[in-house]
């Protein structure tokens, strides 16, 4: 486990044990204890794979930070920060993700880009993502308590390739977008481009 895993002050002033009592005031329990799944699993793969841990750990916790929040701080955000004017078009599936660093620098104190790339891409997936950011982004997919069609595959290639799991979840979630005609972010795209056709994902 990570209770002994102790921070250097290089990311955050918080230990662990504060960083985490700070996002359980924000999160419903069910979210609290994924967030802390997606960390577990996500320094299993920084271990595997050969990424910080402790930042691993940082950006696992913080990844749904803003998830809860209501519609009306995101708007302020995407307003007050000067974000770009189009992301008002969008909703919670996104902003959590894209806008959530704007909460996380302010109200965490949190600034290192690649924890925050990792916050910003985990939802869409990114044309370039360090093995940090894949790691969150495939962590969040594969957390032991996901359970749909295709998990178990997911998490098969993950083990196998990293890349091979960043693919296959940006395969599966596009596809499952668009049997469910829902708007498509433009990045979901640009990702799937970047990683899909020429993945050596066999159908
Ligand atoms: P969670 O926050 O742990 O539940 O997981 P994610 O942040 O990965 O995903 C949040 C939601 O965003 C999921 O329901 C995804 O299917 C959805 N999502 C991902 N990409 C897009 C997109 O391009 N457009 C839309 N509309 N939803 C998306
Ligand atoms: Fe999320
Ligand atoms: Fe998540």
């Amino acid at each position: 486990m990570t209770s002994d895993l102790v921070y250097s002050d290089h990311y955050t002033t918080d230990t662990r044990d504060q960083l985490l009592a700070k996002i359980e005031a924000h999160l419903r329990p069910e979210r609290f204890a994924h967030v802390q799944r997606v960390e577990q699993t996500a320094i299993a793969l920084a271990k595997q794979y050969g990424a910080d841990v402790e930042k691993t750990s940082i950006a696992g916790l913080v990844h749904d930070y803003a998830k809860q929040r209501p519609d009306s701080d995101f708007l302020q955000a995407i307003s007050d920060y000067r974000l770009d004017p189009d992301l008002a078009n969008w909703n919670n599936a996104i902003w959590h993700g894209v806008v959530g660093p704007e909460f996380i620098k302010r109200e965490l104190g949190i600034y290192d880009e690649e924890i925050l790339n990792a916050v910003r891409y985990h939802t869409t997936g990114n044309p370039y993502m360090t093995t940090l950011e894949k790691i969150v982004y495939m962590a969040d997919y594969i957390e032991p308590a996901r359970d749909f069609d295709g998990v178990a595959e997911a998490r098969e290639m993950t083990a196998r390739d990293l890349d091979l799991g960043v693919a296959f979840q940006t395969w599966h979630t596009l596809t499952y977008l668009i049997a469910e005609n829902k708007a498509i972010y433009p990045k979901t795209i640009e990702t799937y481009n970047a990683w899909v056709p020429t993945s050596g994902l066999v159908k």
